[in-house]
């Protein structure tokens, strides 16, 4: 299939405008003979249930928890970009483009990253009037910080708790209109599968989305929905590699199962690993614990100068307020003088990685490197840190049992977010017509590296302010005609899901879901993590294929399937990731390049920095599922940039 972007021709700054004015609208009275169905709840998805519902259209939104206030968003610490510019400090719509085309490598589509950056300005004023408390400064204005990978101070924040607050506000949103009634609202049903059929437009048989399949994870009972569009807002997939700081529930299974029904998945290797994370502690740990890029404002990062030092720290001989100012390495200053602390997340992670190679770490692992508010408490106080990061601090303290306002904190990268996704259009429709992916379910903004604070800003910029437009392209040339789940793809979906839900019940192995997670998990992250290379990606191809092999023959999983069962759950998630893992291997393989959180170790400057390749792979990744054990085909979007100029990426 040729991908067509459908971004429009013309200046930058006008294709938006142009567009909007161009797609086709449905009239008023219309809207409500349509039926759309969104699922996820989170920021993306209440924010585009919400919105579409106000439009008048009648939206059915689905979430598998119990309230969509429980979205993974809610963790989201440090802030939202936006270029309001209220610093007066040089920010501008254009500076926040090319801040995050830069920050992501060269590897993102133009026209989408600079609509983005021109709604960010409309995502601040719809949460103020929705009541969102961000942080003000003394005059009243709103007050920002910095975030990595910019000189510029634009994220907006509401202490270390941006997500919940925007998240409420979104639910609020949505709250009013599921009273009106405008959406009817469906907690803990698991979106399944995604229902396609063959449908008439303009005299030939095309595959439009119409509906969803989904298990009541209460009752355990499967049931079909239809509509005249499907949004998907399902979130990332970190989870694939079981250690991660997503909330335990996130996973791959709703793109997932489109893209076996035909969605592209575009650059499933783009990970982002967040330097500033609570290391791991132990073999049994599930789950990781990020610090807010924030920190880094005010936090120096350091580890000691010389492997002798670090060896004494590790065995317990002294602790870190015993090494002199002279024995300290505060690397990322010294290395990046431009921005210090606040380079980008993979070049922050990556340096830290390098320092505990050369045996620098700290730690009694030797995984860590030291993040110090000393300097900066001496400079204003304790106090005045505390109501920056007061959460964070107490948050730290109690996992680590260390006081952080007294001894720095001990960081280490982690798993954080996924650059990749579906493959989406200008519209933020898939490869399926009527399908339509937003927020970090897709992969349309942020190249090979997110900036920090950018995903929420692009979750809410395509739930409030993209999707409500360019949806009504597509309905505009459906006919509103009631839509119902009579045809058979519904049936023949539904049956689907009844039998491998049974298959997994039945196999009745050795081994729990959670025991092939933890060993895909580690495969994922030494072989296809923070740094890969050819050789070891194969070996991880072919390990996860012996763990799908196993998995399909010796996996336990108890109880039935017509009650609440999270090891069904577990299990139906986990046999996607395996899946999604030999992609992400397959993607990697495929970049013979770095860029971003991509960085094959082959391809590095001579002073360790990531190597692009644009003659070569200057394209988005978007693969073609070809059937079950086939490989997949790989189709290239090439990008092209007209506003920036491709340069090696420096933040010295
Ligand atoms: C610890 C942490 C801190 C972060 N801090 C920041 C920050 O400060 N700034 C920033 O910009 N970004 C931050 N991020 C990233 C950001 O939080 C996420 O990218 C963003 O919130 C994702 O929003 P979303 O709406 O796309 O998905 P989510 O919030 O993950 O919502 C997904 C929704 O889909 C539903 N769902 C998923 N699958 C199914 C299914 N099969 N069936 C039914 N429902 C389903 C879920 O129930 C949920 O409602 C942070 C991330 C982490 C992990």
């Amino acid at each position: 299939m040729v991908l067509n972007s459908k971004a429009p021709e013309g200046p930058l700054a006008e294709k938006w405008d142009k567009h909007k004015f161009n797609v086709k609208l449905v009239n008023p009275a219309n809207k409500r003979k349509y039926d759309v169905i969104v699922v996820g709840t989170g920021l993306a998805g209440a924010a585009a249930a919400a919105s579409l519902a106000e439009l008048g259209y009648n939206v059915k939104a689905f979430t598998y928890h119990d309230s969509p206030r429980r979205a993974h968003s809610i963790a989201a610490q440090g802030g939202i970009n936006a270029a309001k510019n209220y610093q007066n400090d040089g920010d501008s719509v254009f500076r926040l483009f090319y801040d995050t085309i830069k920050g992501g490598d060269y590897r993102a589509r133009e026209a989408n990253v600079y609509r983005l950056a021109q709604v960010s300005v409309n995502i601040i004023d719809q949460c103020v009037a929705q009541g969102v408390p961000f942080a003000r400064e003394y005059g009243g204005l709103l007050a920002n910080r910095s975030f990595g990978g910019a000189q510029v101070s634009r994220t907006f924040y509401a202490r270390g708790q941006t997500g919940q607050q925007l998240l409420l506000g979104a639910y609020s949103a949505l709250s009013r209109q599921i009273a009106y009634g405008k959406v009817k609202m469906y907690t803990r049903s698991e979106m399944l599968d995604v229902v396609v059929i063959d449908e008439e437009v303009n005299g030939k048989l095309e595959k439009r989305a119409r509906g969803i399949v989904t298990r009541n994870l209460i009752t355990g009972e499967v049931q079909t929905h239809a509509a005249h569009a499907v949004v998907l807002a399902t979130g990332g997939y970190g989870n694939v590699f079981y250690l991660s700081t997503n909330a335990m529930y996130c996973n791959v299974t709703a793109p997932w199962r489109a893209h076996k029904k035909g969605a592209y998945f575009a650059n499933p290797c783009f990970t982002q690993i967040h330097p500033t994370c609570i290391p791991v502690s132990g073999d049994y740990q599930s789950k990781l614990t990020l610090m807010s890029e924030s920190l880094r404002n005010d936090g120096r990062v350091w580890v000691p100068a010389t492997k002798e030092i670090a060896e004494r720290l590790r065995k317990g001989e002294i602790t870190a307020t015993d090494i002199k100012e002279e024995d300290r390495d505060y690397f990322l200053e010294r290395k990046y003088p431009a921005f210090g602390n606040l380079v980008p997340r993979d070049v922050a992670s990556r340096n830290a990685k390098q320092m505990c190679d050369e045996g620098r770490g700290v730690g009694s692992t030797g995984l860590a490197v030291y993040l110090d508010f000393a300097d900066v408490i001496k400079r204003t106080s304790a106090e005045a840190v505390s109501q920056k990061y007061g959460n964070l601090f107490e948050m730290y303290e109690k996992i680590t049992d260390e006081n952080p306002y007294k001894l720095p904190m001990r960081i280490y990268p982690a798993v954080h977010y996924t650059m990749g996704g579906l493959w989406v259009d200008y519209n933020l429709q898939t490869t399926i017509p009527g399908l339509y992916a937003t927020g970090e379910c897709n992969f349309s903004d942020h190249g090979a590296n997110r900036l920090g604070a950018s995903a929420l800003m692009q979750g809410l910029a395509d739930g409030y302010f993209v999707i409500p437009y360019t949806i009504g392209d597509q309905l505009a040339q459906t006919k509103p005609t009631p839509v119902t789940t009579d045809h058979p793809a519904f049936a023949e979906a539904k049956a689907g899901v009844q039998a491998r839900t049974e298959q997994l019940l039945s196999i009745n192995g050795n081994k729990t879901p959670d025991e092939f997670h933890k060993a895909l998990g580690h495969i994922m992250w030494e072989y296809c993590g923070m740094a890969r290379n050819a050789e070891g990606l194969k070996y991880a191809k072919a390990e996860i294929q012996k763990i799908k092999k196993e998995f399909w023959t010796n996996v336990k999983v108890v109880g039935s399937g017509e009650e609440m069962n999270q090891a069904l759950e577990k299990a139906g998630r986990v046999a996607d990731f395996i899946e999604l893992g030999e992609l992400m291997v397959d993607d990697a393989l495929d970049r013979n390049e770095s860029c971003g959180g991509h960085f094959r170790e082959e391809y590095a400057t001579e002073d360790g920095e990531a190597m692009r390749r644009d003659d070569e792979y200057a394209y988005v990744a978007a693969w073609e599922y070809m059937g079950e054990n086939q490989p997949e085909r790989l189709n290239k979007e090439e990008l092209v940039f007209e506003n920036v100029k491709l340069t090696q990426r420096s933040y010295k």
